[in-house]
């Protein structure tokens, strides 16, 4: 389960005098960018004729625009001077105050003063392993994880280490294993980090008495919690739990977002952390961008302040069961019978789990072929791992659009099994 950057060779190019090519005159760490599985994909699944199961874009079209754009001109011409202007570092103090407030619909008391306003919670991912990790440090990830904090990580040079997740989220007591089997080989573990809500990719919900053993598990070993949570708000049924940060503020670096409950355009995310970091992570955003976007802040304040934005979020999650309840029905009668899948409870994605002789990255190109694309469970291990299963978003299409793009990937899923099996018989 072990992740190393293989920098060897590069290094002791790098020590050997004069660079040659583009490639030894980066910096090392550049070795680690590499493009993400999802991201070459996205090109083709873009295109209008394909259904497109990959991507976790937002439906924004349960947004009102002409609401939207009266809170945008109202705020330049009312307060634009400040709207267009440089801000503070931290974030802006108003929005930071809301930010509690939305906090506390799942039970989390927060002071401002602890909150860094970020450009997405995926800055804030990267400014924590900025100040976290080490070339070689371990941290702690669900199997599955999500793709982009993978990324990041991988780009620091972390070693990711997967944790066993089932239908419920993290299992604690692979959670012991592990950190009892990473420290026994002398290395240091930096945090864990999970997505507790609907996760992503697999779309299980951890329950309160896990929430509550994991944390118990990373305070006695001294490891910091990264919870990260852009779908808690989006249950279909009933609300999520309470966020793990409610139960311990000393231990927890929670981060939320508002790219999936008003819109990821605005980029406005934020970390709420341990009083002792904060510091060090205004100090490293500052350096990557001085200051989060006044103007995509203020947006989010005022229509905070003056939209009905509980509703709004209650009206996503209508469409969002809607399209869930399409892909499930739709799983049910055109998969075969050897595949399984999560059933989420809410958040934007189902976990397809085939049998282990099919490689979902190599039949990419035939579910192109029948118009449909879908992430392949590779992209969310940073070991290789994950070559027979996938993950289908619902979010973005249409219900009729699900069922078109579901049937012909179970077309394609049958034909691949009955290849295989041929091919099998042959050979024995
Ligand atoms: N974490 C998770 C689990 C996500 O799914 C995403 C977006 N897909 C992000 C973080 C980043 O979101 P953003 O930067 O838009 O806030």
């Amino acid at each position: 389960m072990w992740h190393t950057s293989p920098m060897s060779e590069l290094i002791s190019r790098h020590q050997t005098g004069a660079p040659q090519n583009l490639e030894e005159r980066f910096a090392l760490r550049a070795a680690g960018m590499q493009p993400s599985e999802i991201r070459s994909l996205f090109a083709v699944a873009s295109r209008p004729e394909i259904v497109s199961l990959a991507g976790g874009m937002p439906n924004l079209s349960a947004l009102p625009m002409d609401m939207m754009a009266s809170v945008v001109s109202d705020l330049i011409l009312t307060n634009g001077a400040e709207a267009l202007q440089y801000g503070s570092g931290q974030g802006h103090p108003l929005l930071r105050e809301q930010i509690c407030d939305v906090m506390a619909l799942e039970g989390i008391r927060a002071n401002p003063d602890d909150i860094i306003v970020t450009t997405g919670s995926q800055q804030a991912l990267d400014l924590i392993s900025r100040i976290f990790i080490d070339p070689g440090d371990v941290v702690l990830v669900e199997a599955p994880s999500y793709v982009g904090a993978l990324g990041t990580f991988h780009q620091y040079e972390a070693q990711v280490v997967h944790v066993e997740l089932d239908e419920q989220g993290l299992v604690p007591q692979a959670l012991r294993d592990a950190i009892v089997g990473v420290r026994a080989a002398g290395k240091k573990i930096k945090f864990l980090y999970l997505i507790p809500n609907y996760q992503n990719p697999t779309g299980a919900l951890l329950p309160a008495d896990r929430r509550t053993e994991i944390l118990e598990i990373c305070r006695e070993a001294g490891i910091f919690v990264v919870e990260d949570n852009p779908y808690g708000l989006l249950g279909f049924d009933r609300p999520s739990p309470n966020a793990m940060r409610a139960e311990d503020s000393e231990n927890v670096i929670y981060l939320g977002t508002f790219s999936k409950t008003i819109a990821p355009g605005l980029r406005v995310g934020w970390a709420l952390v341990p009083p002792s970091l904060k510091e060090k992570l205004v100090i490293a955003s500052e350096s990557s961008i001085l200051c989060p976007s006044n103007f995509a802040q203020l947006t989010i304040s005022r229509y905070l302040a003056d939209q009905p934005w509980r509703d709004q979020i209650a009206s996503f999650c209508d469409l969002y069961k809607v399209r869930r309840d399409a892909m499930l029905e739709s799983l049910e009668e055109y998969f075969p019978a050897s595949a399984t899948w999560t059933k989420p409870g809410g958040g934007f994605y189902v976990w397809v789990n085939l049998p282990p002789e099919i490689d979902t990255k190599l039949m990419v190109p035939k579910a192109i072929v029948a118009k449909v694309a879908y992430v392949p469970g590779t992209a969310f291990y940073a070991d290789g791992f994950g070559t027979w299963a996938m993950r289908l978003s619902f979010c973005h299409p249409t219900p009729e659009r699900i069922r078109d793009g579901v049937k012909a990937l179970g077309g394609v899923v049958k034909q691949e099994i009955a290849r295989r099996s041929s091919a099998f018989e042959i050979k024995s």
